[in-house]
C-alpha cells in the first residue's frame, strides 16, 4: 500500500485513522490541510495531535510533491511546466489561457502505449502510470506558480483511460468539496478510444466530460493514424460513446487534428457527419502541431475552415482550434517533443 496521504481519497484516509485508534472526521482534516490548504508536511496538519502526526510520520508516510524542473513561456501567454518525476520520467502541463478562463492540460502517464502516428508522446513509449497523487499535484503546482485553474483536461502526456483507476481517483479528489472543490463539468477526460473503459466509467458515480480524439471518418485511415483503432472500430468506440452520453445526458466532444490531404477533404466531412448525426456533441477542428521528425503537414487555415464550414452547415457545433503554444512545444501532440529529445 503507497504511504503518500496525497494519493487517498477521503475514505482510504478514513481507514487508516481509525486503524489507528483515531476519530473519523480526522480524516476529513487530513484531505482537506493536503488538498484545499496546500500542506506539504505531515507535521504541520495542526488539528491532529502532535503524537499522531508522530505515529504516521514513524510509521513512514509521507505527502508527496512533484518537482517543477523547468517553467516556458510561450508570447501568446500558454504556459508550460515540466516536472521530473525522481525516477528519470518526466511529465508536461499546460495552462491555455482564454479570458478569465484558465485551464489545465495535464499528463496522466510518463509516456504513452498508443503510438498515435501524429504524437510526440507516442513516440516516447509507455514508461509508467502516473498516481493519482502525481496527476492532482500539476494542478496544485501550476496554481502556486501562476493562480487559479478553472478547468482541467486529461489531454498531456498518456492515455488516460489505460490509467483508469489513478484517473478517476484524481477526479474525485479535484472535485471533493473538502479539497481543491472543481465542479465535475469543468473536468475532461480526454480518450484514444477505449471503448470498454468509456462502458465502465458510463457505470460510476461520478462523469467528467467526455472527449473523444477520433482524427479520421474511416476505419482503414483511423487505424493508420491511431492503432487503438485495430481493437476498437468506430462503430465500437462510438457505441460506447453512446452508452456515456445515455447515462450522463452531456455533450461530448470529438477532437479531429486537421493533417494536409490525408483526412481533411470534403467527403471526409461528409463521413464525419454522418458518424456523429445522432450525438449531441461538439467538433474541436485542432490545427496539426508539428514536431521534430514529424511526417504530416497541416491542413492549413483554408482547408480547415473549408472543412469547417461543411459540419457546421449539417448542424453540428463546429469550433477551429488554432494553434497555441508553438514556440515552446505545448501544443496538442507535441508534448514530450523537446524535454526527451524525441
Ligand atoms: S495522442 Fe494521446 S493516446 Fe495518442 S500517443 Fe499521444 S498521448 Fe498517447
Amino acid at each position: 500500500m503507497s504511504k503518500d496521504l496525497k494519493d487517498k481519497t477521503p475514505g482510504e484516509l478514513e481507514r487508516i485513522v481509525t486503524t489507528r485508534g483515531q476519530k473519523k472526521y480526522q480524516a476529513g482534516s487530513i484531505f482537506s490541510f493536503i488538498h484545499s490548504k496546500g500542506v506539504e508536511d505531515i507535521l504541520q496538519i495542526s488539528s491532529l495531535v502532535k503524537a499522531f502526526r508522530g505515529e504516521l510520520v514513524e510509521q513512514g508516510f509521507f505527502i508527496s510533491q512533484l518537482n517543477t524542473s523547468r517553467k516556458l513561456t510561450d508570447p501568446d501567454g500558454t504556459v508550460k511546466y515540466t516536472f521530473d518525476l525522481g525516477d528519470g520520467g518526466v511529465i508536461e502541463s499546460v495552462v491555455l489561457i482564454d479570458g478569465h478562463r484558465r485551464t489545465l492540460c495535464i499528463s496522466t502517464q510518463a509516456g504513452c502505449a498508443m503510438n498515435c502516428a501524429f504524437c510526440a508522446t507516442g513516440r516516447l513509449q509507455l514508461q509508467r502510470n502516473l498516481t493519482a497523487a502525481e496527476i492532482v499535484d500539476q494542478v496544485y503546482a501550476a496554481e502556486k506558480q501562476g493562480g487559479r485553474i478553472t478547468n482541467v483536461v486529461y489531454m498531456g502526456m498518456g492515455e488516460p483511460l489505460a490509467n483508469y483507476d489513478a484517473v478517476l481517483k484524481s477526479a474525485r479528489i479535484l472535485n471533493d468539496s473538502a479539497g481543491r472543490n472543481i465542479g465535475i463539468r469543468h473536468l475532461t477526460i480526454s480518450t484514444c478510444g477505449i471503448a470498454p473503459a468509456i462502458k465502465k466509467l458510463a457505470g460510476e458515480d461520478i462523469h467528467p466530460r467526455l472527449a473523444i480524439s477520433l482524427n479520421a471518418p474511416t476505419d482503414e485511415l483511423r487505424t493508420r493514424l491511431m492503432p487503438v483503432n485495430a481493437k476498437y472500430p468506430i462503430k465500437v468506440l462510438l457505441d460506447a460513446v453512446e452508452t456515456y452520453q445515455f447515462r450522463v445526458k452531456e455533450r461530448v466532444t470529438f477532437e479531429y487534428v486537421m493533417i494536409k490531404g490525408l483526412n481533411d477533404s470534403l467527403e471526409d466531412a461528409e463521413r464525419l457527419i454522418k458518424l456523429l448525426r445522432r450525438f449531441k456533441c461538439n467538433v474541436n477542428l485542432i490545427e496539426y502541431n508539428p514536431h521534430p521528425g514529424c511526417k504530416f503537414k497541416g491542413s492549413g487555415t483554408e482547408r480547415t475552415e473549408r472543412f469547417c464550414e461543411a459540419i457546421g452547415k449539417a448542424g453540428i457545433e463546429t469550433t477551429i482550434r488554432f494553434k497555441m503554444g508553438q514556440t515552446i512545444f505545448a501544443a496538442c501532440g507535441q508534448l514530450g517533443a523537446n524535454s526527451q529529445g524525441v
